[in-house]
């Protein structure tokens, strides 16, 4: 379908369709479009654009990978499919390994992805041999390389499910979360979570690397001030007053 750039919706129709074309190609799969749904219903309640809460943790998150000793990130099909290239100058800036990770894993569909991140200018990715087990999880869902996310002390998730993040977490690794729902499990479950849409928080949490990269002091006040409850608790006020503010404009239009 041609999508016509004075359409009103045209960027988030764009993305639709990129990710339609990525189910096509094996590279994203049906639940992943449903997940990219309920993204994108959060994102209009935010008003489609990062909140004062998101830059404080997408901050925090920027932080949290220049102090750490084995960053990783991690990379399902969505990802693949909207950020290929913003995962690969985010990795590159830390620097950080990227190690892709499927919920619904085949051989095919891994190599699909690795070969698009390699596109994108990735050099070794992880995922294709994985060598361990993150415990918890069950099958396939629980396989990871031990040089990459398993052996990693902070992981970034973006979109990931509650119970891998979970388990993550429970291995004692800092993990970092993008997910537009600010009540999934995920961001309840991360050390640090991101309640950003993928495209923005991804090439932000680059630019606050590469401030952040010359200044360990700073680096160390905002790992050690971070407040997860309470910018979690920003996140929800500012969600209300968004939504109070629409309330205002409808009774403004029904008078
Ligand atoms: P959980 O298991 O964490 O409770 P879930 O079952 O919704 O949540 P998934 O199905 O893996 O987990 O969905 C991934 C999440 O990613 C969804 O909550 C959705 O809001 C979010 N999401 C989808 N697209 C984007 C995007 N482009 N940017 C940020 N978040 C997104």
């Amino acid at each position: 379908m041609k999508i016509p750039p004075t359409h009103p919706r045209y960027t988030s129709l764009m993305t639709r369709e990129k990710l339609v074309r990525a189910w096509k190609a094996g590279v994203a799969v049906p639940e992943g479009l449903i997940a990219h749904g309920r993204g994108e219903a959060f994102d209009y309640l935010f008003g489609e654009e990062t909140s004062a809460p998101a830059l404080v943790a997408e901050k925090a998150a920027a932080a949290f990978l220049v102090r750490g000793k084995r960053p990783v990130i991690s990379v399902n099909g969505n990802v693949a499919a909207l950020a290929a290239r913003e995962v690969v100058h985010l990795a590159k800036a830390i620097p950080a390994k990227i190690e892709v990770n499927l919920f619904h894993r085949s051989a095919a569909r891994m190599n699909r992805i690795v070969r698009l991140l390699g596109t994108a200018g990735a050099r070794d990715v992880l995922g294709p041999r994985p060598d361990a087990r993150i415990p918890g999880l069950d099958s396939k869902r629980a396989l990871a390389h031990r040089a990459g996310i398993h052996g990693a002390d902070v992981v970034l998730v973006p979109l990931e499910d509650g119970d891998r993040a979970e388990a993550l977490v429970r291995m004692g690794k800092v993990v970092i979360s993008v997910d537009l729902n600010p009540l999934s499990r995920t961001t309840m479950m991360a050390t640090v979570p991101i309640v950003d849409e993928l495209t923005r928080a991804l090439p932000t949490v680059e630019k606050f690397v590469k401030e952040l990269r010359g200044d360990p002091k700073e680096v160390e006040r905002i790992s050690r001030t971070y407040d997860k409850a309470g910018n979690l608790k920003a996140v929800y006020s500012y969600l209300g007053w968004r939504l109070k503010g629409l309330m205002k404009t409808q009774q403004h239009r029904g008078r």
